[in-house]
């Protein structure tokens, strides 16, 4: 299948200098995926990794130093195909306005706002009210449909259940779900919470330290995950993430892989090179991997 978007080894850093000092922040490195049409693909890691710059650079919103951004002809021809949903959507929505009036901002057609209001269950009492009395859930719900009224092909949403309460973050993946079904949209999503996308997602790139440690069917990713860094998401408890890295921490690695500092598996292989094993749907980029051992013809 071709894919839909493509990055070809994409590098992305910050370049600082005062006076006769310069250093750069590399923020990305050589990150390689391919997004396929109608997938919901999850991109996860800790907060530093190089989530939201990856995003923004798939979106357009940044340009990348170095490696090629390949859109489908479908795509490259309208502006408004790929869309962004911001974590924040408290600051997206004024909240002394009524939320019609920032439904009818979009100037969408009448069929268009009112199969959006219907999918998404947006009801006459919640169009008078301001944006400022409804819960996080609703709020949320109100900015889904803001972007799904300009009718992009790709929609990404940046940490899009971190307001939520527990139901709210449910009916909300249900919305997703069913916007994927119903039309036909590739759904790409930015979390720091695992445990939200099992059973959800197609495909998981788990991020650390702005490279990419392993693209994953879901399912496999969920019962056998293959990189050190996945294995340690998975197993830590409910999946959260306790630490938090910064990108200057990233920078002290002298290996060839980011999670070398971190790793239970390293070797003196890891200092200069890293192996990629590719599988049916999935790449782990791990000298040492946790590999299923064929127990076949013995
Ligand atoms: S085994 Fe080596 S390459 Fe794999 S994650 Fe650990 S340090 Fe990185």
């Amino acid at each position: 299948m071709k894919p839909f978007i493509e990055l070809n080894s994409v590098t992305y850093y910050h370049s600082n200098s005062i006076g006769f000092m310069s250093s750069t922040n590399r923020i990305l490195n050589k990150v390689s995926l391919n997004i396929y049409k109608g997938e919901i693909l999850c991109i996860v890691g800790e907060s530093g990794c190089g989530k939201t710059t990856l995003v923004k650079i798939l979106s357009g919103l940044l340009k990348v130093n170095t490696g090629v951004v390949k859109y489908s002809d479908d795509l490259a021809s309208s502006k408004k195909s790929i869309q962004i949903l911001f974590q924040n959507s408290d600051e997206l929505l004024n909240p002394y306005r009524k939320v019609a009036d920032v439904l009818y901002d979009v100037k969408a057609n009448e069929k268009s706002l009112e199969k959006i209001l219907s999918d998404l269950n947006i009801s006459e009492s919640l169009l008078e009210s301001s944006c400022g009395s409804i819960s996080g859930g609703e709020r949320q719900r109100i900015a889904l449909a803001r972007v799904m009224l300009t009718q992009p092909q790709v929609l990404i949403l940046d940490e899009p259940f971190s307001a939520q309460d527990i139901d709210s973050k449910e009916n909300f993946k249900s919305l997703l779900t069913y916007l994927r079904k119903n039309q036909k949209i590739t759904l790409i999503i930015v979390t720091h919470d695992v445990s939200l996308i099992e059973n959800f997602t197609d495909r998981i790139v788990v991020l650390f330290g702005g490279e990419i440690m392993e693209i994953s069917d879901a399912k496999k990713f969920f019962n056998f995950p293959k990189h050190p860094y996945s294995k340690f998401l998975l197993s830590s408890t409910k999946y959260k993430l306790p630490i938090e890295f910064t990108n200057s921490q990233f920078e002290d690695t002298k290996s060839a892989c980011p999670y070398y500092s971190r790793c239970n598996k390293r070797d003196e292989k890891c200092i200069d090179d890293i192996m990629i094993h590719s599988e049916e749907n999935s790449y782990i980029f791990c000298n040492n991997p946790y590999l299923e051992i064929s127990t076949e013809g013995k």
